[in-house]
C-alpha cells in the first residue's frame, strides 16, 4: 500500500521521491509506504492552498452550501469507518473497536457541528444611536496549518479542520508520522464530498515537515496539538511572520478521589482516565489524588480493575489495550519504569509486557519530583498520592507546570464547586471524564498551552473581525 499527499486535489508522491516505511505496531512490521513530506512539498501545499483561497470559490461560498457540502463530507467519514478503524489500528495499535464506536462518530460530529455553529452563529450588531450603524464581519483568516498528534489521529485532525473550513479558510493538514493514513482519506473524502482542490491539502511527513510548514510566510494561522517541547519550537518559529497559534500541549492530569465519593464510580472512570487509548492521551489522569478514608477501599478495586483490563491484538473486538504506538514511543514509556525515574517509588502493578505492550501501571511511594510523577509519560502509568485534606489534594493537584485537564469525585456538591474552582487547568470533569461539549472553551493553562479552541473561540481564532461602520444621513 502507498499513501500520499494530497496537494491541490490530486494525490501526489513526494517532490524529491523519498518516503518511508509505515510500521504496524502489533506486527512490528511495515505494511504500507508513506509519501514523505519535505520543503518542496510543504511549498506547493501552502501555495495550492493560496489560490484556493484568494480565486478559488471556497471563501466566498454561501454558509448553507458549505455546511451542506462539509455534511456531506462527515457521511463519507462515517461510511469509511471501517477503513479508518483499520487505519488507526494499524498505524498505532488502538483498538479496531475504540476507533469505530467512539473516533470515527466524534470526527463526523466535529464537521458537522462546526458547519451548523458557522451557519447558525449570531453576529454582532451594534446600536445605531451615533448616526452610523456598526457591524462586525468575521472574515476566513486565509491558510491554516494543522498539526496533529498519532494518539487521535482522526479526532484530533477534525477537530482542527472542521472549524478552520467551517468559516471558509483553506487548510494544510499535517499529521503525525506515525499516523498518516487516516489524514490522507481525510483528503481524499474531502475532495469526493465536492469541496473545491486545494481546500484540503495533506502533506505527510516527519518534524521538519511542520517546522518548514510553520515558518512559511504564506501561513496565516497555525494550530498544533502535540508536546509542550514541539510547542514552544512551533511559538518560535510563528513569531518571524507574527502567526498567530492555538496550541494544545501536553497534560499531567490529577484526580481527586475524595471520601465522599462513590467508590465504585471514581474506580470505573479513574481506569478510563489513565488507561484508555493505552494512556496515551493528553488528558488523561496519570495522577491519582486519593483521600485516606477511602484510600485503602479505592485501591483494593482500582488496582484490581487494572489488573482485569485485557490487553492483545487490538483488531480483536474484545481487547481493551493495543501496544504502544511505536518502538521509540514504547522506549520512552518504559524508561519511566527505571528505579532513577520511579524516585523510590514502588510498582504496585504493571511494567513492561512483551514486545511493544506496557500493561496497566501503578505506582505509590515515589518522590515528589520523581520523573515518573513530575512528566507526561503517555503511558498506561498512573501514580497514586494519598491526601488528607481537600485543601491539601487541591494543592497537590496545582502542583505541576501543567494545567490541561483535572478530575474530582465527590458526592458533595459544595466540595464539587470548591475543588472544581481550585484547579488550575483548562478543563474540569466532576464524576467524569472525556465529556467534550463543543461549544465549550478546550485547552490548557501554563506548559498546556496557548489558546482555547471550541464554539465561538473557534471562530475567534479561524477568523479575522472586521469592524465596518456605516454613516446614516438624515
Ligand atoms: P511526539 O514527541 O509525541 O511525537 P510531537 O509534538 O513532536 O509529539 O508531534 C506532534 C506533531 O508535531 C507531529 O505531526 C510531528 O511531526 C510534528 N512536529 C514535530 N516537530 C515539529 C516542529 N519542529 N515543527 C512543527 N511540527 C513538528
Amino acid at each position: 500500500m502507498k499513501i500520499l499527499h494530497v496537494i491541490g486535489g490530486e494525490e501526489t508522491g513526494s517532490a524529491d521521491g523519498s518516503a518511508y516505511a509505515d510500521i504496524d505496531p502489533y506486527t512490528r512490521e511495515s505494511y504500507a509506504e508513506v509519501a514523505n513530506g519535505g520543503e518542496k512539498d510543504v511549498r506547493r501545499a501552502v501555495a495550492a492552498a493560496r489560490e484556493a483561497f484568494d480565486t478559488g470559490p471556497w471563501p466566498r461560498t454561501g454558509l448553507a452550501e458549505r455546511g451542506r457540502l462539509l455534511h456531506r463530507f462527515a457521511d463519507l467519514i462515517e461510511a469509511h469507518a471501517a477503513e479508518f478503524a483499520d487505519a488507526e489500528t494499524r498505524d498505532m495499535g488502538k483498538p479496531t473497536s475504540a476507533v469505530a464506536g467512539h473516533d470515527v462518530p466524534r470526527a463526523a460530529q466535529n464537521i458537522r457541528f462546526f458547519a451548523d455553529h458557522a451557519r447558525l452563529g449570531g453576529a454582532d450588531l451594534l446600536p445605531s444611536d451615533t448616526g452610523h450603524h456598526t457591524y462586525v464581519r468575521h472574515e476566513p483568516a486565509g491558510v491554516v496549518a494543522a498539526i496533529a498528534p498519532w494518539n487521535f489521529p482522526l479526532m484530533l485532525a477534525t477537530w482542527k479542520i472542521a472549524p478552520a473550513l467551517a468559516w471558509g479558510n483553506t487548510v494544510v493538514l499535517k499529521p503525525a508520522e506515525d499516523t498518516p493514513r487516516s489524514a490522507a482519506l481525510l483528503g481524499r473524502l474531502a475532495l469526493a464530498a465536492g469541496l473545491p482542490p486545494g481546500v484540503l491539502n495533506v502533506v505527510l511527513g516527519f518534524g521538519p515537515a511542520g517546522a518548514a510548514l510553520t515558518r512559511h510566510p504564506g501561513v496565516d494561522r497555525i494550530t498544533f496539538t502535540g508536546s509542550s517541547t514541539t510547542g514552544r519550537a512551533i511559538a518560535a518559529a510563528a513569531a518571524a511572520h507574527l502567526t498567530p497559534v492555538s496550541l494544545e500541549l501536553g497534560g499531567k492530569g490529577a484526580a481527586l478521589v475524595f471520601d465522599d465519593a462513590d467508590v465504585d464510580s471514581a474506580v470505573e472512570w479513574t481506569l478510563k482516565a489513565a488507561f484508555g487509548n493505552s494512556g496515551q492521551v493528553c488528558l488523561a489522569g496519570s495522577r491519582l489524588y486519593v483521600q485516606s478514608g477511602v484510600y485503602d477501599t479505592f485501591m483494593e478495586r482500582f488496582v484490581a480493575g487494572a489488573e482485569a483490563l485485557r490487553l492483545g491484538d487490538p483488531s480483536d473486538p474484545d481487547t481493551q489495550l493495543g501496544p504502544l504506538a511505536s518502538a521509540a514511543h514504547h522506549r520512552k514509556v518504559t524508561g519511566y519504569l527505571t528505579p532513577d525515574a520511579l524516585g523510590g517509588g514502588r510498582i504496585l502493578t504493571g511494567g513492561a509486557s512483551h514486545d511493544w505492550f506496557v500493561r496497566p501501571t501503578v505506582i505509590t511511594g515515589m518522590a515528589a519530583d520523581a520523573p515518573v510523577h513530575r512528566d507526561e509519560v503517555f503511558g498506561p502509568v498512573v501514580t497514586v498520592t494519598r491526601f488528607d485534606t481537600e485543601r491539601q489534594g487541591v494543592g497537590l493537584a496545582n502542583s505541576t507546570p501543567y494545567g490541561l485537564s483535572a478530575m474530582l469525585f465527590t458526592e458533595n456538591l459544595h466540595r464539587a464547586h470548591r475543588a472544581a474552582a481550585g484547579l488550575r487547568a483548562g478543563n474540569v470533569w466532576v464524576n467524569c471524564f472525556f465529556v467534550r461539549d463543543l461549544r465549550a472553551p478546550f485547552g490548557g493553562a501554563g506548559d498546556s498551552g496557548i489558546g482555547r479552541e471550541g464554539g465561538l473561540y473557534s471562530r475567534e481564532f479561524f477568523t479575522e473581525p472586521k469592524t465596518v461602520s456605516v454613516r446614516i444621513a438624515h
